[in-house]
């Protein structure tokens, strides 16, 4: 139990701190936007953003390098603009997202659109605007957008998605970059296709990338896939085609349970002397990290409702669920829960769930707490990959979200009214 109460910051979590016994992001006690907006809340600190920006920022000083936000971990508008205004660019995966940047004022030049099924129509929104680079997942797609782009009177900026292969025998960690899964071209394949790139008229052929995976905590497969990527970029350029960036992805984790993950610059360091050894470290780079960025920027503040002891087990029944931190059910994942102000006493266990009708509706199982029905609980790291896959489960509305700068709190999100989940529905005759 954490006895200590007096500003003790959080292990990993450098934002969030106990004041006497009160929990604080920055400036701002939780519970008084508990009080005030109500739970379950999304509450996120803007300094932990740009601090986890600034590890980037630092580890890319003197280089030419664009970080491209991968806005998928967490696209609510405010935290878009906070990034828009620090300097990113954004990594977009569809039309939608692509509108939510430039209502957020970000810049479509910065903008690097990723993934496997684009549409006709969402590239051609995305030639209209201007965007910067389109990175290529198959053949068949560089063909269809060729043909868009040539539509228009445009020619496509293309990068290719190459997937490295790192072996995943030495390195078993959940992986984007192995032959066999959906993503990215084959390594032995992207010679060729890079050729049949630069032969379409849409097309110009500016980069290349990858994306090992996500949630990584290790520096050796980054630095395994920059080797196989500088390969690439040797042979492809051998046969004809210039590379003027490299995009090496994102995928670096966060501390959720005691990973420890290497330090955004600490690992650039490294992968720049590599690629400063083997001749490419003037070249143009790009990252598109996502969860490394947010992800402990943000806490999910919940009620507790119910206390129900059990034969085998007890529950703490929370007013946050599956559809508003879907990451327990759908991957296992394991977030930190505290109170947002300790009681003494003797702790049970519980486990803590939703109200959602499947038993798959946990935020975390056997924790040990000291609660009653009416304490709030923050749920720790629900910065990324959280709201941005909120859904309207059970007809439940979507939380509100706050941006706390300082000693301001900035409500950026309304929670939704049940009339807003059902609100494009019609009736009928
Ligand atoms: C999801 C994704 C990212 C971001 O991954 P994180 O693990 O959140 O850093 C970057 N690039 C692509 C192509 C992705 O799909």
């Amino acid at each position: 139990m954490n006895t200590d109460l007096n500003a003790s910051a959080l292990p990993g979590q450098p934002f969030l701190a106990y004041q006497g016994s009160d929990l604080m992001i920055e400036g701002v006690r939780l519970a008084d936007l508990a009080q005030t907006h109500g739970t379950p809340l999304f509450v996120y600190s803007k300094a932990a953003m740009l601090s986890a920006l600034a590890a980037y920022q630092r580890g890319f000083a003197g280089r030419q390098a664009q970080i491209c936000y991968a806005m998928k971990a967490n696209s609510s508008l405010a935290v878009l603009q906070v990034f828009a205004n620090a300097g990113c660019g954004f990594d977009i995966v569809s039309g939608g997202e692509l509108a939510r940047v430039l209502a957020a004022g970000g810049d479509p030049a910065k903008v690097i659109f990723s993934g496997v099924g684009k549409t006709r129509a969402e590239m051609k929104q995305a030639l209209q605007v201007g965007i910067g680079c389109f990175n290529v997942e198959s053949e068949a797609e560089l063909d269809v957008l060729s043909d868009v782009a040539v539509s228009l009177g445009k020619q496509a900026p293309v990068s290719l998605r190459v997937n490295p292969n790192v072996d995943p025998k030495t390195h078993p960690y959940i992986s984007t970059g192995l032959k066999g899964n959906k993503f990215g071209i084959a390594h032995e394949r992207a010679v060729q296709v890079y050729q049949h790139a630069a032969s379409l008229p849409g097309l110009k052929v500016v980069g290349i990338d990858c994306h090992i995976g996500s949630q990584i905590t290790d520096t050796t497969p980054y630095l395994d896939a920059m080797d196989r990527i500088l390969d690439l970029v040797a042979a492809i350029e051998a046969a004809g085609v210039p590379i003027h960036h490299i995009d090496f992805g994102g995928g670096l984790g966060i501390n959720y349970n005691g990973d420890t993950p290497p330090e955004a610059d600490a690992l650039w360091a490294q992968l720049l002397a590599k690629m400063d050894a083997r001749g490419y470290g003037q070249r143009q780079l790009m990252i598109e990290p996502g969860r490394s960025l947010v992800g402990n920027a943000g806490v999910c503040l919940t009620e507790v409702m119910y206390i129900k002891p059990g034969e085998q087990k007890n529950f703490c029944i929370v007013d946050a669920a599956m559809n508003d931190l879907p990451r327990p059910a759908m991957y296992e994942a394991f977030h930190q829960i505290v109170p947002l102000s300790p009681r003494s006493g003797d702790a049970a266990t519980y486990d803590v769930v939703g109200p959602v009708c499947e038993s798959g509706d946990w935020i975390g199982r056997d924790r040990q707490l000291v609660v009653q029905a009416g304490d709030v609980l923050a749920v720790l790291s629900a910065g990324a990959y959280c709201m941005s896959m909120a859904s309207n489960y059970n007809t439940r509305g979507r939380a509100a979200e706050v941006l706390v700068d300082g000693e301001k709190a900035h409500l950026i999100r309304q929670r939704e009214s049940a009339f807003d989940t059902f609100a494009l529905e019609q009736l009928v005759g």
